[in-house]
């Protein structure tokens, strides 16, 4: 059967809520039979969207992140949302090496791991002010039955 499903969170952008990010999304994720490898990719692509929201969203004031995560047949869509200040020059922040924080030994790889271990990303502005970010995944059916046989 075809699962389409959907769920939403909302939490404060801090550090502490970045595993818990990761563990939810992993959790709802399950019902599609994942493999360890396909799930630790979702897990580490979600991290660095998070993490980034955490890090530079908000340089003033506490905010907060939303993460929606949509299952539809064998397709993954999850969504990073914020409410901070945005980026400028989307397509330069997003080159490997760039980063506006160097001296907190950020490498500016946040944006080409999302690309590397997911199928597709999309990051853009929000109309009403910060960032959301789009992963897309492709969980191939059964794989993990198969490899298992
Ligand atoms: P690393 O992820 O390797 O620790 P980084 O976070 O600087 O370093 P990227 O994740 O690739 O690198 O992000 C590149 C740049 O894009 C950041 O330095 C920051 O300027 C900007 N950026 C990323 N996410 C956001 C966001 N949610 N809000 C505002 N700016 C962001
Ligand atoms: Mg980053």
């Amino acid at each position: 059967m075809k699962i389409n499903n959907f769920m939403e969170v909302t939490f404060k952008a801090i550090s502490i809520n970045e595993g818990f990010a990761r563990i939810c999304v992993a959790g709802f994720c399950l019902q599609l039979n994942p493999t360890i490898d396909e799930v630790n990719d979702i897990k580490t692509a979600v991290s660095e969207a998070v993490t980034n929201c955490v890090v530079h969203a908000y340089p003033k004031h506490n905010g907060m992140v939303t993460m929606r995560c949509e299952i539809e047949g064998e397709m993954v869509k999850i969504t990073v949302k914020d409410s901070g200040i945005g980026i400028k020059d989307i397509s330069k922040a997003r080159e490997p090496f760039y980063t506006t924080r160097p001296s907190e030994e950020r490498s500016g790889m946040g944006f080409a791991v999302m690309e590397s271990f997911m199928d597709k990303i999309n990051v853009e502005n929000n109309d009403d002010g910060g960032l959301k970010v789009t992963l897309y995944k492709r969980i191939i059916k059964n794989q993990a039955q198969v490899r298992n046989a």
